[in-house]
């Protein structure tokens, strides 16, 4: 039997298991075979360079990141098996992990498996991801090529506002691409984009296509879905704000999770309502979403897994 398995391998998976590795637990991770369509290493992986992790002062790439990241990993004496958790059995004690090589019994059990910033799939999206489209303004959006330049938004939610907002700090204007003619986003939030003079709101819109150079976008085509009009607007840099998904779908009726399907933790804990087991990084966080954040959720859940591992 395992005293405690982490399941995931982003930042949070690998800082929870760094901390249970020198704690001497002696941890189980599973880092996932493209679980949820990522690579092991998690969303990090999908990206380029990464300029506001501490230590790196003139920036890491994603990859190189959560490569060393594994590597402290293994260095602690944790063990990693390259499959996917197919299943968990959380209403029996020790827990039961389930894999494509058999069932695991553990003591404890840490839940990092982050979550999917969601993508349209539109024409140009895979030539231009991270050459000039992205889903993270706070991670991207002050890359000098966005600076002073005309940037896209789109989504109407809490997470769309922030970002344009967020945006005008380095853009020239912020427009915002709205598929209906409402926001969905709280109406505090909305009234600061209604009252942001650099930010242009286009209603019933919707993203037809990405076109650019070849090395960067240059344009958007865009249509109005009540008039089927096509338009090609210049821009520099576009943003999805489409919402996220968790990836939870396995502890559906085993663990409280709120309406969006995010695990809910207790107050300043990484407890989640089954004793012995906790949840680390995006996967109960919609509000953070950084990388330090998810490592810092990961340091907490092993700390509080080896105090209840003590009990
Ligand atoms: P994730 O990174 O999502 O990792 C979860 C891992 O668990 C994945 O590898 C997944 O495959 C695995 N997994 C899922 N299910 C299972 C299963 N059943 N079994 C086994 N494994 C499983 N943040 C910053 O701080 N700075 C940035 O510059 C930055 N840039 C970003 C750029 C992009 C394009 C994106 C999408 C995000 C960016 N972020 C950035 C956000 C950051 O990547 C996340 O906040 C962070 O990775 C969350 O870490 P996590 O450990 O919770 O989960
Ligand atoms: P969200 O509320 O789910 O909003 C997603 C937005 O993307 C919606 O406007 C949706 O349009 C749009 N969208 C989805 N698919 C689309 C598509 N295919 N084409 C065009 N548009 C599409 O997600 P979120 O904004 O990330 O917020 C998630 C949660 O975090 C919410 O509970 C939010 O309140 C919270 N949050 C709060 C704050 C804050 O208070 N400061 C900040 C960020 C997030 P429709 O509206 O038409 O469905």
């Amino acid at each position: 039997m395992e005293n405690l398995i982490v399941i995931g391998s982003g930042p949070a998976g690998q800082t929870a298991a760094i901390y249970a590795g020198q704690a001497n637990l002696k941890p189980l991770m599973f880092e996932g075979l493209m679980a949820g369509g990522i690579a092991a290493g998690g969303q990090l992986t999908t990206t380029t360079d990464i300029h506001n992790f501490p230590g790196f002062p003139d920036g890491v790439s994603g990859l190189e990141l959560m490569f060393k990241m594994r590597e402290q990993t293994l260095k602690s004496g944790v063990k990693i098996l390259t499959e996917t958790v197919e299943k968990v059995e959380l209403d029996v004690n020790p827990f039961r992990v389930v894999s494509s090589s058999g069932t695991y019994e553990t003591k404890t059990l840490i839940i990092a498996n982050g979550a999917i910033a969601q993508r349209l799939g539109a024409k140009g999206e895979d030539q231009y991801w991270q050459k000039g489209v992205s889903a993270c303004a706070v991670c991207d959006g002050g890359l000098p090529i966005f600076r002073n330049q005309h940037l896209v938004v789109i989504g109407g939610g809490d997470t769309a506002i922030e970002e344009a907002l967020y945006l005008t700090k380095f853009a020239r204007k912020v427009t915002m691409l709205v598929r209906r003619n409402v926001f969905r986003a709280s109406k505090t939030m909305q009234a600061k984009a209604f009252h942001n003079a650099q930010i242009e709101i286009m209603w019933h819109t919707e993203l037809a296509g990405i076109l650019g150079d070849g090395k960067k976008i240059t344009h958007l085509k865009i249509r109005n879905n009540q008039t089927n009009k096509l338009e090609t607007i210049d821009v520099a840099g576009l943003f999805y704000a489409l919402g996220h998904k968790p990836n939870t779908e396995m502890f559906k009726g085993q663990l409280e999770m709120d309406e969006t399907g995010y695990l809910v933790t207790k107050p300043n804990s990484t407890m989640t309502n089954i004793p012995g087991v906790f949840a680390a990084g995006d996967v109960q966080d919609h509000v953070y979403r950084q990388a330090i954040v998810a490592a810092g959720s990961g340091c907490m859940a092993a700390l509080e897994a080896e105090r209840y591992l003590q009990i």
